[in-house]
């Protein structure tokens, strides 16, 4: 189907002082993202600390307007003054942060939680059929009605998180971006969440942005990944390509980090050094060149473009699609 949501050349620039006979600098958090969201299925944004992937959840939420490029949800575009006022088309797209335990009011039960984003933006919607709904999403996301009078600190961090998520869907989004949604759960409840929140996409059609550092996670989840390094895309495409046949290096290095279970699978290591330059001060050429592996003299001048159709890469001397996994 069509995309919901279009982004071309994204930019989420940040203005820091630069204190004392210092000058003001410009922090690129994200830097030119293009990629498009589809009913029903999953992108997955990937890349180290600091990468942008926030960032990206913050502008794709309409919590902060791109600085530049273009943003267009449901048909309409967002302008430099984001959403600011219109309801409906924020409602579209709901975000589920990483932290179980802080994204909750303690103060509020659950019902109250489920109801008050209906309170807030859908006031044709009378009490008796708030409270019905809000009872209905705890069903929905694998909890119990008498979770509804409860407040959040009687839940684990798995229930708190399953709450978080209907807390999101009460506005009957199209979009749920989630931002490292079980990082902070333990594993084995990890993946209890990840079936909950596969089992919703496909009854609600939903589209998710999902983000996460954790690639076993992703291979789960993604029907695309992108894989961001200093706030832009530097490799994107469907996730049995992306993992089976990176072409950028920095996928690859990403990739060769990440322990498999099988030994007949063992990859070559390819160590990164060095750490992620600051995307106030970003180097030259290729932002990947000063820890690259495959480091041309052209990388150091260069940017090279992302280019390609379905799976694109940004890179001079990508690594060779037929080059075997060495055992
Ligand atoms: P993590 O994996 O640690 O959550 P991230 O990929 O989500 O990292 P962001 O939080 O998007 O990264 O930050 C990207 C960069 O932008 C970082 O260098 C960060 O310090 C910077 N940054 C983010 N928000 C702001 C802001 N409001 N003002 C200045 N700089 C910012
Ligand atoms: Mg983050």
């Amino acid at each position: 189907s069509d995309p919901i949501l279009i982004a071309t050349d994204l930019k989420r620039h940040y203005e820091v002082k630069g204190g004392f006979m210092k000058p003001n600098a410009i922090v690129r958090a994200l830097d030119g993202a293009s990629f498009s969201l589809t009913p029903g299925k999953t992108l997955a944004v990937v890349g180290e600390s600091g990468s942008g992937k926030s960032t990206l959840a913050r502008v794709v939420t309409m919590i902060e307007p791109p600085t530049e490029g273009q943003l267009v949800i449901g048909g309409r575009e967002i302008g430099p003054d984001g959403a600011a006022g219109d309801r409906k088309l924020r409602s579209m797209v709901q975000i589920v942060f990483q932290d179980p335990y802080g994204s909750l009011n303690p103060r509020q039960t659950i019902g109250q939680t489920l109801m008050e984003p209906l309170l807030l933006n859908r006031p044709d919607i009378k009490a008796d059929e708030r409270t019905r709904r809000a009872r209905e999403m705890l069903t929905m996301v694998g909890l119990r009605p008498e979770h509804f009078d409860r407040y959040p600190h009687m839940f684990s961090g798995g229930q708190r998180q399953r709450v978080a998520v209907a807390r999101a869907l009460m506005l009957e989004p199209k979009i749920l971006v989630l931002d490292e949604p079980v990082s902070a759960l333990d594993l084995s409840i990890q993946s209890q969440v990840l079936n909950l929140l596969m089992d919703l996409q496909e009854r609600l059609d939903l589209a998710y942005l999902f983000i996460s550092h954790d690639l076993s996670v992703v291979r789960h989840i993604a029907d695309e990944v992108l894989v961001l390094y200093l706030g832009q895309p530097v490799e994107i495409g469907p996730k049995d390509v992306i993992f089976d046949q990176p072409r950028h290096p920095y996928t690859k290095a990403l990739l060769s980090a990440t322990p498999v279970a099988d030994p007949a699978e063992r990859k070559e290591r390819i160590k990164l050094t060095g750490e992620l330059p600051s995307p106030m001060n970003k180097p030259e050429g290729c932002s990947f060149n000063p820890r690259c592996w495959r480091r041309l003299e052209i990388c150091t001048k260069v940017e090279p473009p992302l280019q390609g159709h379905g799976h694109c890469f940004a890179c001079h001397n990508p690594v060779p699609d037929d080059e075997e996994v060495a055992a």
